[in-house]
């Protein structure tokens, strides 16, 4: 192994990790033993989200305890107690009630991390409805199809984003009954009185703060997170109520939560992470979760962990190679002492990122493993755990991890440690997704003889330790969020003089894939550099700048499959010079 293992770095000082022993915990680890540790809502009414990480905080001995310290941008804190949150979150469920949402419809929230994106959230779960965040960098393009998708019934945003991205697309969406805006600006006086537009704050400001959650079963929906694939539109992955209790696990064992943590995830709830641990799982065991609205910058966020005393830190490998280009030096002039626990999800991250973690914050990061449709952790580092730099550690307790072939006949093969494959879970546990959106045959096609698989390919080592090898699709990685190709190479083919596209994931030093597109011009358009940075700019307007290619190269004719499908694993090989493999199916050029 070309890394040192880190072992086990324990501040004798610190709190006891929640998971000391992990093979004694996995061994004697059962989902019923989480569900046992949830509340449930009062008089055995079920169990619902906001009850486990808002109101039985509020109502119990943590009522006063700050959970969120929401950031502005000159980095002013607005603080809201579990109490308060309890009470605004309540307003929202009666807004939602009274403008008649039932359970099960679909609340969409498109803002930055603003305080009114929280009691959305709880608010929509109270009245059982299902949330669903979007990231504000999004065009209108990739908005209008999650709404559409998704059936959006109400969308809460600000009046400056619904300007910019939802008032083009807004009379394409019949059935969005309620766009709630967030302003405070006299100028939005007109927009607030369009048809189906409200005032969000005033509508909260007029309901009661008093709200009793109904009913709500374990299997009831509760988020919904769009997804992409290789091809086709972003997949709808449905959550759960029930979820809570990998929430709760995970923050347990691998954030190591503990009462007077306060703690920062970096993601944004437009991304899966960002959900589940950047507003469910901390407030589900009553810790203060810091709340930043502003993007990556080393300054900001040195400062942060400095003055928000934060103790627990979980970020991304994009967000850390950037801060290492930085150096060592802002580290050491930041008092970090209250740091205690560092983590990393979402891509690759590179064992020099490990190690610098450790000689320079004097902590490691520890990195973890999943994907939106496992809606919460399954392979860590775990704080009491050696680390082997570039390893995304073992199966949480409760997960049964393999790697394994699927067989022509569909049967599942599991292979033997040091082999590489496509990395699967037993399906059942309570996070997992319940469902594609409208889509059950493309759910189906992701489990086989009883196992979920993943789509990522990697290997065990001899002793259970999971090392990423690659994604088994053509799905891009960029900054940690997942791009499929097919929505870019779609809105790319709506410019008038794009005959054809194909879209690859180009290996970035920093954000691991960078967007590139091949782009076929129609007949006797010639493509100059004008033209490109048109389609650039086309792009980057529909899609917004998470999405959009950062490249394009003319192609005189892309390569396609004798059934006329553009072949993106030939555009990448040929792009970085490596061998073309199978080609078999290709066309040939005309
Ligand atoms: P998403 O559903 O957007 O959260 O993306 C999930 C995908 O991100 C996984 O299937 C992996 O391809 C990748 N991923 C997540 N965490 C890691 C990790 N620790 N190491 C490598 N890849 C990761």
């Amino acid at each position: 192994m070309p890394w040192d293992i880190i072992h086990k770095m324990r501040d004798p000082a610190a709190c006891a990790p929640w998971l000391e022993d992990y093979d004694k915990t996995r061994a004697g680890f059962s989902w019923a033993q989480a569900r046992a540790l949830l509340t449930g809502l009062p008089q055995g009414r079920g169990l619902n989200i906001a009850h486990e990480a808002v109101d039985r905080h509020a109502l119990g001995a943590r009522g006063r305890h700050v959970a969120l310290r929401c950031l502005a941008r000159d980095r002013a804190a607005g603080e809201l107690t579990y109490a308060a949150l309890s009470a605004q979150t309540n307003r929202f469920a009666n807004v939602l009630r009274h403008l008649g949402v039932a359970a099960g419809e679909r609340v969409f929230m498109l803002s930055d991390r603003i305080a009114e994106l929280y009691i959305a959230a709880f608010g929509t779960l109270k009245n059982r409805s299902v949330f669903c965040p979007m990231f504000a960098a999004f065009g209108p393009e990739p908005i209008r199809a999650r709404l559409a998708l998704g059936e959006a019934a109400v969308l809460v945003t600000t009046a400056a984003l619904y300007r910019r991205k939802v008032a083009g697309i807004h009379a394409q969406l019949p059935g969005l009954r309620h766009v709630l805006l967030v302003t405070d600006d006299p100028a939005d006086a007109e927009l607030l009185k369009s048809p189906g537009v409200s005032d969000f704050r005033q509508l909260l400001a007029e309901a009661s703060a008093q709200f009793e959650i109904p009913p709500t079963a374990p299997e009831d929906p509760a988020l919904l997170h769009f997804t992409s694939g290789t091809t086709g539109t972003p997949k709808g992955v449905v959550h759960v109520h029930e979820a809570v209790a990998v929430h709760c696990a995970t923050a347990r064992f691998v954030l190591d939560l503990h009462d007077e943590d306060i703690f920062w995830c970096t993601a944004d709830p437009g991304w899966v992470t960002g959900t589940s641990y950047g507003i469910v799982a901390p407030l589900a065991l009553g810790v203060t979760l810091v709340v930043d609205r502003e993007e990556f910058d080393p300054e900001r966020w040195y400062g942060i962990l400095q003055d928000e005393r934060v103790s627990v830190w979980y970020t991304a490998p994009t967000a850390i190679r950037m801060l290492m280009k930085y150096g060592a030096q802002p580290v050491r002039s930041h008092e970090l002492s209250s740091l205690r626990h560092i983590c990393s999800v979402g891509e690759p991250l590179n064992p020099d990122a490990v190690v610098w973690g450790r000689d320079t914050f004097g902590i490691a990061f520890h990195d973890n493993w999943w994907q939106t449709e496992t809606g919460g952790i399954m392979i860590a580092n775990y704080p009491a755990m050696d680390i082997r730099p570039g390893s995304m550690g073992k199966p949480l307790p409760g997960i049964d991890a393999a790697i394994v072939r699927r067989e022509k006949d569909g049967r599942i093969t599991v292979l033997d440690a040091g082999v590489e494959g496509e990395l699967a879970l037993r399906q059942g546990w309570p996070s997992m997704f319940r469902g594609y959106l409208h889509d059950a045959a493309r759910y189906r096609q992701c489990f086989a003889d009883g196992w979920y698989l993943t789509g990522d390919l990697a290997r065990r080592d001899g002793d259970g330790y999971y090392w990423f090898v690659g994604r088994a699709d053509d799905v891009i990685k960029s900054a940690g969020h997942l791009i499929g190709p097919f929505e870019v190479e779609s809105a790319l083919l709506e410019h008038p003089a794009v005959a054809g596209a194909g879209v690859i994931g180009k290996p970035d030093p920093v954000v691991g894939e960078t967007v590139k597109a091949f782009v076929e011009l129609k007949h006797g358009i010639d493509g100059d550099e004008a033209l490109r940075k048109q389609i650039l700019g086309f792009a980057r307007k529909r899609l917004g700048a998470a999405i959009a290619p950062k490249e394009i190269t003319f192609a005189r004719n892309l390569p396609r499959t004798r059934s006329g499908k553009i072949m993106r694993r030939l555009l990448k090989a040929r792009e970085l010079g490596l061998p073309e493999g199978d080609i078999s199916t290709l066309e040939p050029a005309a």
